[in-house]
C-alpha cells in the first residue's frame, strides 16, 4: 500500500468548493476492497450537490460512476487483487425488509458512494467486495465508466417491460435517452422513436438504432399519434426530468399504455392533465438507481455488442478539471453527452 497513507482527491468543503487536495486513504472496513480508481464519470447528480441543491456533510469527495483495479481485499466469489472492477455505488444493507424482498435499491439503510459517504473522484475508493464487477477485457477503461449509468436505465426498463413489436417513444436523447433507446430495440421493440430538440442526439439516436428521430417541438404528439394507427404510442420513457414533458408523453400515450418517469422530476408542483390519466386507464412507472443484478447484465450486454457505450463519450478530462467539468453540465450544448475523467 501507499506509505504516506495519503492521496490525491477532489474535496468539496461547501457549495461550490471545489479543490484537489490530499487526504487519507479509504480505511477498509469487514468485507471492503481498496480500488484504483483509473477513470469515472460526472453526472447531473454530481451538479446537484456540488451547487448545494442536494444537502451533503461536508467535506465530500463526490463521484458515483467509477471504474478502476483492486489494490487490496478480496472477496470469497473471487475478486483478487489486479482485477479490473466496476464499482456498484449504492451501498445497501442486505438484511432489511427491501433487501431481503430483493428491492435492493430501495433498501433505507443504503448510502450513495459519493453522496453519503466518500466517492470516486479521487485516487482511491472503498467498496464492498460485494458492490464490484469484474470487467471484461472487451471494455476499455473509459468506456467502462458509463456502466452504472446504464445499470440504472436497466434497472427502468426491467420495471416498464418494453416488448416485442411495442411502440416505444424516447423523450429526451441525452446520455440516458441514447440508453433507453438501444435497451428497447435489444427487446425488440418496434417503431422506438427518440425526440430530442438537438439534431446531433437525433442522428446519434437513429445510428445506434432508433427506427426514426423527431425534433422536440410542436406536433411532436400529433406526429406519433400518425405513426402509431391513430392510437398513442405503448411505452413512453420519458428522460428529461421535466413537469414539462409529461402533458406531451400523456397525450401521445395509448390508452393502457405506460409512461416510464425516468427522469427525476425534483420540482415539487406543476400542472398535469389528470383526467387523462383516468380517462386513458395509464400506468406510471418511476425507477430508482439499479440493484447488483443489473451491473453484470449491463456488462454482458456491452461485451456482446448489443448495447454501445462508447459513441456517448464526447469528453475526456484530466480529474483536476473536474470543477470544469460540472460548470459543462450547467450550460445546454447540443452536442455534449458523457464527460468521463481521466485519473491516471
Ligand atoms: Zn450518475
Ligand atoms: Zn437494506
Amino acid at each position: 500500500m501507499k506509505e504516506n497513507h495519503l492521496m490525491k482527491a477532489m474535496v468539496l468543503r461547501g457549495p461550490g468548493e471545489l479543490a484537489l487536495d490530499d487526504v487519507a486513504l479509504p480505511r477498509l472496513g469487514a468485507g471492503q476492497v481498496l480500488v484504483r480508481v483509473t477513470h469515472s464519470g460526472v453526472c447531473g447528480t454530481d451538479l446537484k450537490i456540488f451547487n448545494g441543491q442536494i444537502p451533503v456533510r461536508y467535506p465530500l469527495i463526490m463521484g458515483h460512476e467509477m471504474i478502476g483495479v483492486v489494490v487490496e481485499g478480496a472477496s470469497n466469489d473471487g475478486i483478487r487483487t489486479g482485477d479490473r472492477v466496476v464499482i456498484d455505488p449504492f451501498f445497501n444493507c442486505g438484511i432489511c425488509f427491501h433487501c431481503r424482498v430483493g428491492q435492493t435499491s430501495l433498501c433505507p439503510n443504503g448510502v450513495l458512494a459519493g453522496r453519503d459517504v466518500n466517492g470516486g473522484f479521487a485516487e482511491y475508493c472503498a467498496a464492498p467486495a460485494s458492490h464490484v464487477f469484474r470487467l471484461p477485457d472487451s471494455i476499455d477503461n473509459r468506456t467502462a465508466a458509463l456502466l452504472q449509468v446504464m445499470t440504472t436505465c436497466l434497472h427502468a426498463q426491467r420495471l416498464a417491460k418494453p416488448a416485442l413489436d411495442e411502440s416505444v417513444v424516447v423523450l429526451g436523447l441525452g446520455v440516458t435517452g441514447q440508453l433507453h433507446v438501444q435497451l428497447a430495440k435489444a427487446a425488440g421493440a418496434h417503431p422506438v422513436i427518440g425526440v430530442s430538440r438537438s439534431s446531433f442526439k437525433n442522428e446519434l439516436a437513429r445510428k445506434l438504432g432508433a427506427d426514426s428521430t423527431l425534433l422536440a417541438g410542436q406536433d411532436v404528439a400529433d406526429k406519433i399519434l400518425e405513426t402509431t394507427h391513430g392510437r398513442g404510442a405503448d411505452l413512453i420513457i420519458e428522460t428529461t426530468g421535466m413537469i414539462a414533458s409529461l402533458p406531451d408523453a400523456i397525450r401521445m400515450v395509448r390508452a393502457g399504455g405506460r409512461i416510464l418517469m425516468f427522469g427525476i422530476i425534483t420540482a415539487k408542483q406543476g400542472a398535469l392533465p389528470f383526467y387523462q390519466l383516468y380517462f386513458k386507464e395509464l400506468v406510471l412507472i418511476n425507477a430508482r438507481a439499479a440493484k447488483g443484478e443489473d451491473f453484470q447484465s449491463s456488462i454482458d450486454l456491452v461485451d456482446r455488442g448489443t448495447v454501445h457505450l462508447k459513441p456517448l463519450i464526447t469528453h475526456v478530462t484530466p480529474l483536476e478539471e473536474l470543477k470544469t467539468a460540472i460548470g459543462m453540465l450547467d450550460s445546454n450544448v447540443d452536442d455534449r453527452l458523457k464527460i468521463v475523467m481521466d485519473h491516471t
